[in-house]
């Protein structure tokens, strides 16, 4: 495979940028969907794609199938300028590991394109557990949210290691291709796929905290009871 790392950490020459925003979206709800524009905004990046997980390699199996998780991202996204999923976890076996997901995004990418991985507190927390999760940072930037239930407890490894590299504002990240890494504090809607999914499992409403076409495909499908 071809060595990436001293490749990547550069000026972004070509103008474009792309933020990567992964989950398990079992399902999707309003708090991941808040932060994407969120995230959209302060990145200023021309794409944020929301990327369903196959097999998410740290969980148990989501409660429904990778296509109906997809299917539901699509349905809330519809029309959101700048936001857009994408499939390629769903369209390979084995665990979903970021970083074999990023290195494809560069094959199809380039290099020099900002290319950026959202990740929210909770899953930072487990950073230090990721396949290769050092090789993240050469093939991305890593932009952090802040989540009201999940206060931040990285792995010391892992702090001294972003510490580094750092920059002062989420804008900054556009400017290189990989390699920098930002703490966003956003709008905090406590919301969480586990909690939606006892809701539906215990016959409670989920109106309001994912948007209806979602609470549709739900009630359609029999998911989740
Ligand atoms: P679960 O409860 O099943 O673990 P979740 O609600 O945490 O699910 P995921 O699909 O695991 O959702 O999350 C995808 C990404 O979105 C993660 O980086 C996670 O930190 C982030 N995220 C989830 N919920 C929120 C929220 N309410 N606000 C901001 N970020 C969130």
């Amino acid at each position: 495979m071809t060595d990436l790392s001293q490749q990547t950490s550069g000026i972004n020459t070509t103008g474009c940028s792309v933020a990567i925003f992964g989950g398990t979206f079992d399902p999707v709800h309003n708090g991941h969907l808040r932060s994407a524009i969120e995230i959209k905004e302060s990145l200023g990046v021309d794409e944020l794609r929301l990327m369903p997980s196959h097999r998410p390699p740290l969980r148990d199996k989501p409660g429904a199938e990778s296509r109906q998780r997809l299917a539901m991202v699509n349905a809330a996204i519809a029309g959101e300028p700048g936001l857009c999923s994408d499939d390629r976890e769903l369209l390979r076996d084995g665990p979903s590991y970021t970083v074999d997901t990023l290195r494809d995004l560069r094959a199809e990418l380039g290099l020099a394109v900002s290319l950026t991985v959202v990740m929210g507190s909770d899953a930072f927390n487990q950073l230090h557990r990721w396949q290769d999760w050092q090789s993240l940072f050469d093939l991305a930037n890593v932009l952090l949210l802040h989540r009201a239930d999940y206060p931040l407890a990285a792995n010391i490894a892992v702090t001294e290691f972003v510490e580094a590299r750092r920059v002062a504002e989420a804008s900054a990240l556009t400017a290189v291709s990989a390699g920098g890494f930002y703490e966003l504090g956003l709008i905090q809607l406590p919301i969480s796929a586990t909690d939606i999914r006892q809701r539906l499992a215990s016959g409670r409403s989920i109106r309001y905290l994912v948007p209806d076409v979602v609470a549709d495909y739900i009630a359609e499908h029999g998911l989740y009871t």
